[in-house]
């Protein structure tokens, strides 16, 4: 969730009367990390995913389900192999908000070899089985997105009472107590405590039942005058949800800014596509996402800040609570479609242009810092600003965005990385590589391609709102730009030029540098990679997408090294076109099966641009099997064939027979559906309308990797640091 400082947290009024030092030395933390690596070149792409689990426990005798309060031991005992092998183990485990939940990543990030699309699931599945194997046999470690009946009556187990009364409680919630809590790091009830006492008061969410023919109003625990709603009053309730996420890292910062631009209006089409948690404390809502639930359970500003009375002791009206969509594109070409006023401290904005950040960056910058630390610890209050970035870290971290732009750790071989933060967990491994490996593909093609998404903020904000609808995925229509003919004849181009060389090459010397930027021109060595070049065989195609950005259409040699405020020479062209183009045109609304899938003359659709990319490339048979089978599932859930998880959980709660019409995700249909979830991830239990028939990777053990691809691996040392 964030940054694990060590150490004795601060009380509240220590915390906030700390305030402006942890803006000011985190303000020029960030300065001076900036002029160490603006500079830094030649970073390849690696990538990883992030997998957030709940521990299920169920007994079958009573047929309940509910949270199993164990994270903590379990990580004691997950972290062990890591603590004695920290670069050999295959997956690493985190503490996550809710004391039934664990975050896992694969052991090393994955690198920019097609064949490492192989390993995602199997890394999964991994992952998986270890955690499996330090359970009881009642109990599951499962992907889903949030437990349906988190902070019903006796949800966790142990059985554990909230203190709302209570003054030492963190949380002081009515639903949810605080041994749901992770115990075993102060930062997360501290947190809890400082988000609800900043704000004043507890955090307030709330969700529109989903009203059926028997639903009984007021809803218990409906704030006075809102009888349909499902009020949820704690941290928890948002935090204790899981989420997949993954992070990308760019050869230079220009890739980055521009990366984490491009794939913001996706943001919401995303999350509409895996929208995964329809019910919340045991009741059916009009939600399918935890989004708004989770933005709302951390949200401290006070009644100044959210417009509800009149500014007196506090500076800015805040539009957004601090877990929201991205309020500014960051890169040169993304300037004009930031069309929401950002809310900054002026004298802040201006010591970061003072110290050489640009405009864009700048107000990205001092647009976080509006918000105050929640958490400080007193060992790392005084710090040297010249090296430690821990303030910096302290506010970005507490920033949970639909996109994080995470500048290089300090002292480390990691370069700029941007992180996609949107889906929700589905629940098998096969939905969630899928999904992953979609989008790493999607990077691969925007950087090739040279695509624009770009979306004005406004129009992404309002695009949010509409992905969380009750099946939005099938029944809601997104704004979404429109492309002008030169991107698809840019791919079209792209994709000829890089055939013909393949060609050419290959009759030449039997070689080929696929640089996976689909681009004839694009090797990594022009911009400072010096991996060797990859022979045209078996999954070693390569895919560092920033070859292209010394590309055809702008003629320079390495585009990718400009600077952070021009980098946007390429895709020019594109741009020339499309601001030629009426701008009331230039923005449609599109259904998700159209934006994946395309609609004629409008846009050529996600899936057919990878597809069409992915020709271009010299993929193995195994990669290709492996990343078919995803993009079909795809296609499928965009064009409705398949349906998302959130709607499949509403059709399993709507056709049980205990349901009585009435919302309610009684103790009976949650441990049901939560059975039926567990075959579903073991694969046992076929679910067509959810999968689809056939749709079983060939990953079939956790070590599976084609014997093809083995060597090929091993000799790129794959998913090596550098
Ligand atoms: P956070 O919780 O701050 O988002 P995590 O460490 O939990 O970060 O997850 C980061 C993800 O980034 C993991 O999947 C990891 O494998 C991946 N990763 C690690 N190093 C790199 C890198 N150099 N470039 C890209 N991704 C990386
Ligand atoms: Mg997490
Ligand atoms: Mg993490
Ligand atoms: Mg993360």
């Amino acid at each position: 969730m964030g940054l694990l400082s060590e150490g004795s947290p601060l009380s509240w009024e220590e915390t906030k009367a700390l305030a402006d030092h942890v803006r000011e030395h985190g303000v020029n933390q960030f300065i001076n990390l900036y002029h160490r690596l603006k500079d830094r070149q030649g970073d390849i792409l690696k990538w990883g995913d992030e997998v957030e689990y709940i521990i299920v426990k169920f007994d079958d005798e009573q047929q309940v389900a509910r949270v199993a309060l164990r994270a903590q031991d379990l990580l004691a005992e997950l972290n062990e192999k890591e603590l004695a092998d920290p670069k050999g183990v295959k997956s690493l485990w985190r503490p996550e908000y809710g004391a039934y939940m664990i975050e896992g990543t694969p052991g090393k990030p994955f690198g920019g070899l097609m064949a490492h699309f192989n390993l995602v699931e199997a890394n999964m599945r991994y992952r998986r089985e270890e955690v499996t194997e330090l359970l009881a046999k009642d109990e599951c470690v499962m992907s889903i997105t949030n437990f349906p009946r988190l902070g019903a009556p006796n949800f966790t187990y142990p059985l554990a009472q909230p203190r709302p009364e209570d003054p030492l409680s963190s949380a002081r919630s009515l639903y949810f107590p605080d041994e749901a809590i992770f115990p075993g790091h102060p930062r997360f009830k501290t947190l809890t405590r400082n988000i609800r006492k900043r704000r004043g008061e507890k955090v307030s969410i709330k969700l529109k039942v989903f009203k059926d023919t028997k639903t009984k109003l007021p809803v218990e625990g409906a704030p006075p005058g809102e009888p349909d709603v499902v009020l949820l009053d704690a941290m928890g309730f948002g935090m204790g949800c899981c989420c997949l996420q993954l992070t990308f890292q760019a050869c230079n910062i220009t890739e980055a800014r521009r990366l984490y631009d491009q794939l913001a209006p996706l943001c919401p089409i995303m999350l509409a596509l895996t929208a995964a948690s329809p019910i919340y404390r045991g009741y059916l809502t009009e939600s399918d996402c935890r989004w708004n639930v989770i933005s709302s359970s951390v949200d401290c500003r006070t009644e100044e800040e959210r417009g509800l009375v009149p500014l007196d002791k506090q500076k800015f009206r805040i539009a957004k609570s601090r877990y929201d969509s991205i309020d500014s594109y960051l890169s040169p070409e993304g300037a004009k479609y930031n069309d929401v006023p950002l809310t900054y401290d002026e004298t802040v904005y201006q010591r970061l242009i003072e110290g050489g950040i640009d405009h864009l960056l700048a107000q990205h910058v001092a647009h976080l810092f509006i918000r105050d630390t929640v958490s400080l610890f007193s060992e790392k209050v005084h710090q040297n600003d010249n090296e430690d970035t821990d303030h910096f870290e302290n506010i970005q971290s507490t920033n949970w965005q639909t996109m994080r732009f995470k500048p290089p750790p300090p002292n480390s071989s990691i370069g700029w990385r941007v992180e996609f933060r949107p889906c929700e967990a589905q629940i098998s491994d096969f939905e969630n590589a899928a999904i992953v490996c979609f989008v790493v593909l999607l990077t691969r093609v925007i950087l090739s391609y040279q695509l624009n998404f770009l979306t004005p903020i406004s129009k992404v904000d309002e695009n949010m709102q509409t992905a969380q609808k009750r099946d939005a995925c099938r029944k809601e229509k997104f704004w979404f730009r429109k492309s002008s003919k030169t991107t698809e004849q840019r791919a079209a181009k792209a994709q000829a030029q890089a055939q013909a060389q393949a060609q050419a090459q290959a009759q030449t010397n039997g070689k080929n540098s696929l640089n996976g930027n689909g681009l004839a021109n694009g090797n990594g060595s022009e911009n400072g990679d010096q991996e060797e070049q990859q022979p045209l065989t078996n999954g070693t195609a390569k895919m560092n997408g920033h070859g292209n950005t010394n590309g055809t259409t702008n003629g320079t040699t390495n585009g990718s090294t400009n600077g952070s405020t021009n980098g946007s020479s390429n895709g020019a062209d594109s741009d020339h076109t499309d601001t030629d183009d009426e701008e009331n045109e230039l923005f449609q609304l599109l259904s998700i099966n159209e934006i994946f899938n395309g609609k004629p003359n409008v846009f050529p659709g996600l899936v057919p641009l990878i597809r069409s990319y992915l020709q271009s490339m010299e993929v193995d048979t195994d990669t290709h099997c492996t990343i078919e089978q995803y993009l079909r599932f795809i296609e499928k859930r965009a064009a409705g064939e398949l349906i998302t998880t959130a709607t499949w959980m509403r059709e399993q709660v709507l056709s049980h027979p205990d349901y009585k019409q009435d919302s309610v995700v009684s103790e009976r249909i949650n441990y049901d559906l939560l059975k039926r979830i567990q075959g579903i991830q073991e694969g046992k239990q076929v679910e067509p309308a959810l999968l689809g028939q056939g749709y079983h990777s060939k990953t079939k053990t956790k070590d599976f990797i084609p014997p093809a691809l083995q060597k090929q691996l091993a000799k790129n040392g794959c998913c090596e640091e550098k």
